[in-house]
């Protein structure tokens, strides 16, 4: 089967990625098992997404009770499930609306349109141009591509979208300097996960909404990868004191079912009315409905609370690791979003790991990434560890 699925595979897919050659079948929680019946431990989760781990059993009721009344009417109409979400986020961050879509980039595709559209109807027309980060990942659609900041993967796409501008992550100098009033909004993830699970200094981000204040422009979060609990609180803003204007979410909102969703508040938000933007899918019953079971379980069951103590013992494993090997330069990130560059290439480092039962991701060429469920054990972590510390040995 597996030689099978893998050469049909490779024949009719598009070929965007580079895939491993093992074919998942199964999961459940924190394990995946392949079509050879070969286990791993996953500290991958469809990079950020099952935070509830694999086929939980609540969340899969959820969706198939919804599944069994009604799939999907359009936003025609009014329905139950999605209400239900939208208020959920409402009431759990500081926004006031929630714009529905179906996947991260199209989240901030609204985010991008909605800070035009908010200084257009105040027939301020110039102030149209966004500041983006360096090494920032935004999607993959062309808008969301014109706001990364990321060459290599802008290559070949010309032209772009107009009205991008790019400052260094954490350097407050240089959105000082680029700042103005043509800048309608400033795009940024309070950790940037693609780009090397790079965290910002204290008070980075608070000097960045006050610039934001001063000079009257949106602030976008892109919490994709780092809301929903994967950084130890609901929100990554909450550790930094400050809220942003609009946020995108997308990733681990219902824990692997495709859903993206655009937050905002409500002096924003207003500058989307009746046919301004839509999805056809976005906000659709079967989905927020999942969806809505996700984030109730993540309440219910305290898994939050637990990502972010043992994001500390992990990281503090990781540590050690980094103190027996010389190849390991540096380890950082907060809750489950951690990584430790090397001085060589991940790559192999990842397929030994794979061999050995566990999957783990790396980016950048030489910076692992650990983005487990949030459900994921100290046993877990300590046989991974050992795991790498038997290959950084033996290499
Ligand atoms: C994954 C990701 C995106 C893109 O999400 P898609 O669902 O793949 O379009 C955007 N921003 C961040 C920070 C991400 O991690």
């Amino acid at each position: 089967m597996k030689t099978d699925i893998i050469n049909r595979s490779d024949k009719v897919i598009a070929k965007t990625y580079n895939r491993f050659p093992i074919v998942i079948t199964r999961g459940k929680g924190c394990t995946l098992w392949d079509s050879e019946g070969r286990a791993y431990t996953d500290f991958v989760a469809g990079i950020a997404v099952c935070n509830l781990g694999h086929a939980h059993p609540v969340v899969s009721k959820a969706l198939s009770d919804q599944a069994n009344s009604l799939f999907h009417v359009s936003n025609l109409y009014y329905t139950v499930p999605q209400v239900e979400l939208a208020s959920w986020l409402v009431d759990n961050s500081f926004a006031d609306r929630v714009f529905f879509c179906n996947s991260g980039a199209e989240a901030n595709e609204a985010a991008i349109k909605l800070a035009r559209k908010y200084f257009n109807d105040k027939g301020d027309l110039r102030r149209n141009r966004i500041i983006a980060m360096e090494q920032s990942f935004h999607g993959r659609t062309m808008a969301t591509l014109s706001a990364t900041g990321q060459d290599k993967i802008k290559q070949g796409f010309n032209p772009l979208l107009e009205g991008f501008d790019f400052v260094p992550f954490n350097d407050i100098d240089a959105l000082k300097n680029k700042i103005n009033p043509f800048i309608c909004a400033v795009i940024i993830e309070p950790v940037q996960g693609e780009g090397g699970v790079r965290c910002p200094d204290a008070e980075y981000l608070k000097d960045v909404r006050r610039l934001c204040d001063e000079t009257g422009a949106l602030l976008i979060f892109d919490e994709i990868q780092t809301g929903i609990g994967r950084t130890g609180k609901l929100f990554a803003y909450e550790h930094f004191g400050i809220e942003p204007d609009i946020m995108t979410l997308a990733k681990a909102l219902a824990n692997g079912l495709p859903i993206g969703a655009m937050l905002a508040k409500e002096h924003v938000a207003a500058a989307f009315g009746p046919g301004s933007h839509a999805s056809t899918f976005g906000g659709t019953p079967v989905i927020t409905a999942a969806s809505l079971e996700v984030v109730r379980t993540l309440v219910r069951e305290r898994v939050i609370d637990h990502c972010s103590q043992i994001g500390v013992y992990f990281k503090e494993r990781l540590l050690w690791l980094k103190d027996r090997h010389d190849s390991i330069t540096d380890v950082r990130g907060i809750g489950l979003l951690l990584g430790i560059k090397l001085k060589t290439d991940g790559e192999p480092v990842v397929k030994k790991c794979m061999e050995k039962g566990f999957l783990i991701n790396c980016i950048q060429g030489n910076i692992l990434r650990f983005i487990p469920p949030l459900i994921i054990e100290k046993d877990e972590i300590d046989s991974l560890i050992t795991c790498l510390d038997e290959i950084f040995l033996r290499g």
